[in-house]
Parts: structure tokens; C-alpha cells; sequence
């Protein structure tokens, strides 16, 4: 496993809590979200998308956020930008960044947070392009929008630079091509660019930023991200389906089932001693050292999400989990429990669970 540089040891600890209100604090943070719900209408009533999230992100710190496709991560993060699709809408809460409350600020209030201080980096690159623009103009328009006395002269300039600083040669070649004249990973180093024109992002959201690419470019883009949170003292949001991606990136993971966070640590000791069965089932579905099975081959968790709108009582992962019992699972929704400094687990047999070790073929 790659390792990223730590974060300060105080960042990474967690303040302690208890039930499902804990709070797993950073010290110096760049966002608390505390007690966060988000639910859509349906015919059955109201459905809570994400149901009581807590979770922090340190200055400086790459927090990964996994979990499968309908876990509620995507959502997280448009309440994040408050982007939330309507009919869905907040129910409760608080987003602190920069010691104002998100969720209490106008649309007016809010668009300069937007793309200034918190951006978003998307999973497809053609998403965030315009086609019909050039590069260089695509840039220089965002930043006629956010820093308006700018000369088109210092525009263009800031636009070269930033692509140098994306890793983009030839960037004055590159501003004049149309985003179909570039490559997967060019384009994707081009809308990171975008995201960071402002140049006082304070926290980024990679919202399954390699998704879409190949393996040797997902690794250059996650290079990219690791120096740019570096250099610049970012927060990075990291959402993924994918475990090697984290183990690659991230200072710290948190796992997301059912629009509930149920597992909280530092990346090593995630994949060292992963204490849900969730976390341990997406550890064991990563591929093999040597084996090349295709991923439709690989062992995978039984089942699928559950629809948000008929969860199973008690804990959301019982259908799914092997080691369920019926008169203790069903009974009622685990608490997010601290297992020891900084890690926090929503399972009510983590301390009965047999000893859990990856396979030494595990290439996360
Ligand atoms: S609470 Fe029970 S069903 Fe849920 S993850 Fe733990 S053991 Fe499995």
C-alpha cells in the first residue's frame, strides 16, 4: 500500500461520543457536518437519503469516503455545495466551514463559497467542459466570474500557469484545443485546473475523480491530487467505490452504508483491523496480486444496497451480513461505537467478530 504523509496527530483524533451522536472531531477542521439528514418525499412517506452523519475533515487531510453505488455519498457531498436535487431537502443539521453554518446561508450568500472556497471535481470530465469552448476560454471564464478586475491579459496568464501546475505541457498550446482534442486524463487535469482557479479553495470534493480512467492515469491523477492537497493546505472530500483508490490517497476513510456512516478510521488501521463486515466484504471484493480475474469474478458481498425506502430494522447491513443475529441485529440500529483513539465502528458484535486479515494478495 502507498501511504500518503500523515496529517498532524491531533487532526486525526477523534473527540469521544457517544450513540449516534458521536462526533469524531478534527482539531483544526475545515468542515464539521453534524447530525446531517437529508430525506426525499415518496409515496410511502418521507425516505432519509443520509440519516445522522457526522464527520469531519481536517485542514490539510484527505478524507476518503467509500461505500457502493446509492450508499448516499454523492448526496453527502451536494448537501456539501447545498445542491440537493429537490424534491429532497435537508431536514436537520449543521455544515460548518469557516465558522458559518452552510445550511443557514441565502443562494446569494452561498455562490461565492461555491467555486472560491469549496469546489467539486467530478467523475466525468465532459460533464464540467463545455464543448464548444476552447480550454483557455472555459478557465478564463470562471475566473471572469469569481476575480472580475482581473485584465484578460493576467487572466490568460493565471490560466497557462495553472495547467503547468495541474502537470498539463505545452499549457499555452493546450488553452487554444477543444476538450474533444485531449485525452481522458488531460481533461480531467484540465477540470481539476478549473476547480482550483480561484485559488483559495479550502476544500475540494473529488466526487469519483479516476472513475473514468485508465489504471496508469487514474495513478497520475491521484498523484496530482496528493501534491496539490499538499502544496496548498487543502481539505480533500474523496468519494469512491473503490478501496485501492483511499489506500492510495487518503489520511483517513470513512465507510458509508445506507445513508449511515458505519465505520470511521485512519487509513492504515482500516485495512489493518476493519472492524464492520461491511468494510471487511469490500476489503475482500479488491483485486488479487497475480490473479487478474475479472472484476465480474471477483468475490463480492452478497446482495445489493437495500432500497432507502424499506431498510430492514434494526441494522441496514442485516440482510447482507454474515454474521447477522436475529435477536441482537434486528433489534435495533447499532450506535457508531469508539473501538480505540480515532476509530469508530456502527456494528453491535465488533467486539465478538473473529479476527479479521486481509489476504496477503490483497493489492489495495
Ligand atoms: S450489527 Fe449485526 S447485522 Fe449489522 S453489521 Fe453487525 S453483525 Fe452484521
Amino acid at each position: 500500500m502507498k501511504h500518503v504523509a500523515p496529517i498532524p496527530a491531533e487532526s486525526q483524533t477523534g473527540t469521544s461520543g457517544s450513540g449516534t451522536t458521536a462526533f469524531h472531531g478534527a482539531a483544526e477542521p475545515a468542515l464539521e457536518i453534524r447530525g446531517l439528514q437529508v430525506r426525499f418525499p415518496s409515496d410511502q412517506g418521507p425516505v432519509s437519503v443520509i440519516d445522522g452523519i457526522d464527520l469531519s475533515i481536517a485542514k490539510g487531510e484527505i478524507l476518503g469516503l467509500v461505500g457502493e453505488s446509492g450508499c448516499g455519498k454523492t448526496m453527502l457531498a451536494r448537501s456539501i455545495l447545498r445542491l440537493i436535487p429537490p424534491p429532497g431537502r435537508v431536514t436537520g443539521g449543521k455544515i460548518m466551514f469557516d465558522g458559518v453554518d452552510l445550511l443557514g446561508l441565502n443562494h446569494e450568500r452561498m455562490r461565492p463559497i461555491r467555486g472560491d472556497k469549496i469546489a467539486i471535481v467530478l467523475q466525468e470530465p465532459m460533464t464540467s467542459l463545455n464543448p464548444a469552448l476552447r480550454i483557455g476560454d472555459q478557465i478564463t471564464e470562471v475566473l471572469k466570474a469569481h476575480r472580475p478586475l482581473l485584465s484578460q491579459a493576467e487572466r490568460n496568464a493565471l490560466a497557462s500557469d495553472l495547467l503547468e501546475q495541474v502537470g498539463i505541457q505545452m499549457a499555452s498550446q493546450r488553452l487554444t484545443q477543444y476538450p474533444h482534442e485531449l485525452s481522458g486524463g488531460i481533461r480531467q487535469r484540465v477540470v481539476i485546473a478549473m476547480a482550483l482557479v480561484c485559488g483559495d479553495v479550502r476544500l475540494l470534493i473529488a466526487d469519483e475523480p479516476t472513475t473514468a480512467l485508465d489504471v496508469t492515469i487514474q495513478a497520475q491523477i491521484l498523484e496530482l491530487f496528493t501534491r496539490l492537497q499538499a502544496e496548498r493546505r487543502m481539505a480533500v472530500l474523496l468519494i469512491t467505490h473503490d478501496l485501492g483508490v483511499i489506500a492510495q490517497t487518503a489520511h483517513r476513510v470513512a465507510v458509508m452504508y445506507a445513508g449511515r456512516i458505519v465505520e470511521i478510521a485512519e487509513v492504515n488501521q482500516l485495512f489493518d483491523s476493519p472492524r464492520h463486515p461491511y468494510t471487511r466484504g469490500l476489503l475482500l471484493s479488491l483485486p488479487r496480486r497475480g490473479v487478474g480475474l475479472p472484476k465480474s469474478q471477483l468475490p463480492a458481498i452478497a446482495g445489493s444496497v437495500p432500497k432507502l425506502s424499506n431498510l430492514p430494522s434494526g441494522c441496514s447491513f442485516y440482510d447482507r451480513c454474515p454474521h447477522h443475529l436475529e435477536d441482537r441485529c434486528q433489534v435495533s440500529v447499532p450506535a457508531l461505537e469508539e473501538t480505540r483513539p480515532g476509530s469508530w465502528v456502527r456494528c453491535h458484535r465488533w467486539r465478538e467478530l473473529p479476527a479479521f486479515e486481509l489476504p496477503a494478495d490483497v493489492k489495495p
